[in-house]
């Protein structure tokens, strides 16, 4: 055997015994000999650094230092999940399924691990990156930390696609968690407070051997990719089984909901046995035909569904009860706690929401509460134990005037909260404002923090978003903490922002109820700023999918001369306010009027790309046939009783073909 043989042997060797002991948890020889072989390996690839190999076992140790982390774009978006607690909201999932899809419908029950999701590419066979889930859209990469985890395989076996993403999660398993602890401790170290975080804050450490230190793990439930030839999630589950991956064994195939539920209630009553946490579990339409044809929400899948463990309480002390102003003028009172443990995390804190909460469930200073924690990461007090009240204690009277501005609250009809209406001259609210302005999602203005924004406002060099891009170098340069450099970086990262299309600065502008997808609707319907200024409350209503609410919102807004000018002087700087000309360019009214329900397999153009056509040419898409729906666009495989129900209701059946005539 010569030197690249014999590196060769002793990496699928070392491969084998890797995935024996941690895939299969059956080690067939000892630590000691496999250090042994390690160590041989190590010294013959450090004498050939031409045979190096980046997915060699070697590469496991760790040693890479990444200072900053990539952001990189999701070739397929990472979805959230919707959440579910009962046998009633599954029964109604079931309905909502049963409307779009045609046929039995199976379910593939899994444990929803707790940890931090990751999404691994392969190519031909060997891991090319690793990048956590982000935003959903772009997250960042750490592949050098992610292959460090021994579960996740470096080189696949068997008959895997040519290129594929696999998701899963990287969780810390709770016996590697308390040894953690311990060894932390022993060291006069703060132990960590749960798993959860311990994994996620692993992923973004900036040495690699330092998180091949942990005893981290990543477990598999999705792969994605084209032309996989794979049809169903259990058959995907068990094919990334065979190609080494960790897939628990706990998933099942069942028939219905009822056997749903079984599941459910057997791994609630077990769940304390598992190696890990879970907080519920996850349901999948089991047929990826289904899958497709129902699609997702703007947020999550329609083919799956969480459903969330109850979550567990504990009883502690309220000391204090206290009022934040948010960025709307909003107050939301807010429990100082003496620290208690629960479900893992120390909590000092509980929202109260509002005076409502507060009165109906007499809540008041130096009680003792009943604590939950649920899936939101601030957890409520549920109730109050009254036998532990003290004698004297006086019912909690609600704030009427602002904590930072002292102006009178006021409390609009029909709203539970209490808002500041100094809109202009609040703190928090004009800080808040900004600070929105200038968020990821909106202008993503670079090298401008929430803390600097703050810090302007302060010096008194900034009242409101207009007066951004008025800011000079040298009126930033004595702030604390600026130099040269940075106050650069700032003005330019305002200077950039004016490029950030109008549907985003619409968002970024801070319009209570306006958010994200509102902003992207409203934008694309008046098109620019001045035509969306001039609209009525009666006329934003026509709009798809804006209500009353959101309309008298816009106006309200609208109304105040104080925004107009601001507006004014967005326009003056040169920020975006109309949809660009080339955008505008491939969007016309053609269906305008017209709903659309798109169903099957097509040809010349993907369902989405369907969907895009519909939409930037006027048309509504629907998921499921009713007596709103114009048209269905039938592609190849359209569900038979999908058909006849469009029939019924004697609705045009149009092809792929008769659809692009439509549009030419
Ligand atoms: P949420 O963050 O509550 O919207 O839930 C979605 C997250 O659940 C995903 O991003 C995954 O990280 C996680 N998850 C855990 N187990 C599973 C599973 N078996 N299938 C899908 N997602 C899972
Ligand atoms: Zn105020």
């Amino acid at each position: 055997m010569n030197t690249q043989q014999k590196i060769q042997s002793l990496r699928d060797e070392l491969r084998q015994h890797n995935y024996n002991y941690y895939i299969l948890d059956n080690p067939t020889i000892s630590d000691y000999e496999f250090d042994i072989k390690l160590k041989e390996l190590q010294a013959l690839e450090e004498q050939h650094p031409e045979l190096f190999d980046a997915n060699s076992p070697t590469q496991r140790v760790g040693g890479t230092i990444t200072k900053n982390f990539n952001t990189i774009a999701h070739d397929f978006r990472m979805y959230s999940l919707d959440n579910s607690y009962s046998k009633e909201d599954l029964l109604d999932w079931e309905t909502r399924i049963k409307k779009i899809v045609d046929g039995e419908v199976k379910y593939t029950c899994e444990l929803k691990y707790d940890g931090a999701s990751m999404n691994l590419t392969y190519e031909d066979g060997k891991l090319v990156r690793a990048v956590t889930r982000g935003d959903g859209v772009q997250g960042d990469e750490v592949t050098a930390n992610v292959k460090t985890i021994k579960t996740v395989p470096l080189q696949l076996k068997g008959d895997f696609p040519k290129r594929f993403d696999i998701r899963g999660e990287i969780i810390l398993p709770i016996k590697g968690f308390l040894k953690m602890n311990e060894d932390r401790m022993a060291n006069d170290e703060e132990p960590y407070r749960n798993p959860r975080n311990t994994a996620s804050g692993s992923l973004k450490l900036q040495d690699s051997t330092e998180v091949a230190k942990r005893p981290l793990e990543c477990l598999l439930y999705s792969i994605k990719g084209n032309n996989l030839n794979i049809s169903s999630q259990i058959e995907g589950l068990e094919k990334a089984r065979a190609w080494g991956f960790k897939v628990p064994n706990e998933a099942k195939l069942v028939n219905s909901i009822d056997e749903v539920l079984e599941y459910v209630e057997y791994w609630d009553e077990h769940r304390h046995n598992l190696p890990y946490e879970i907080d519920g579990v996850v349901v999948k339409v089991n047929s990826f035909y289904q899958q497709d044809e129902l699609g997702f929400t703007a947020k999550a899948p329609r083919w799956a569904m969480a459903y969330k463990f109850k979550a567990e309480q504990v009883s502690t002390k309220l000391n204090e009860i206290k009022y934040q102003v948010g960025r709307t003028g909003a107050i939301t009172p807010v429990a100082n706690l003496e620290p208690v443990q629960l479900a893992g995390t120390i909590v000092k804190r509980a929202s109260l929401h509002n005076a409502d909460q507060i009165e109906k469930l007499d809540i008041r200073e130096r009680d003792e509460v009943f604590v939950e924690k649920g899936g939101e990461i601030i957890p409520k007090i549920i109730a109050v134990d009254l036998t532990k009240r003290p004698e004297n204690s006086q019912p909690t009277t609600y704030i009427t005037t602002c904590p930072e501005c002292e102006t009178e609250l006021i409390r609009p009809e029909g709203e539970a909260k209490h808002y500041c209406p100094n809109y202009n001259t609040c703190p928090p609210q004009v800080i808040g404002r900004i600070q929105h302005y200038i968020s990821r999602k909106a202008m993503d203005i670079e090298g401008l923090g929430g803390e600097t924004v703050a810090l302007l406002v302060k010096e008194g060099l900034i009242a409101n978003y207009a007066d951004l891009y008025e800011l000079t170098v040298e009126q930033v340069i004595p702030l604390e903490r600026m130099a040269e450099k940075s106050a650069k970086n700032l003005v330019n990262g305002i200077e950039t922002s004016k490029q950030i299309p109008f549907e985003r600065v619409l968002f970024a502008l801070g319009i209570r109820y306006v958010g994200e997808t509102v902003a992207k609707k409203l934008a694309k319907y008046y098109k620019s700023i001045d035509a969306l200024m001039f609209a009525s409350a009666i006329d934003l209503v026509t709009v798809d999918e804006i209500g009353e609410r959101i309309a008298e919102s816009v106006v309200e807004f609208f109304s105040s001369e104080e925004n107009k000018t601001i507006v004014e002087r967005l326009k003056s700087s040169g920020v975006q306010l109309e949809i660009s000309a080339d955008k505008l360019a491939n969007q016309t009214e053609k269906l305008k009027g017209q709903t659309f329900v798109v169903s099957g397999v097509f040809e010349s153009v993907s369902r989405n790309e369907l969907k895009k056509l519909i939409e930037d040419n006027g048309g509504k898409v629907s998921s499921s046939i009713s007596s709103k729906t114009s048209y269905v666009i039938a592609g190849d495989k359209m569900g038979p009783s999908k058909r006849a129900k469009a029939e019924n209701l004697n609705i045009v059946i149009l092809s792929e073909q008769a659809f692009l005539g439509l549009l030419k």
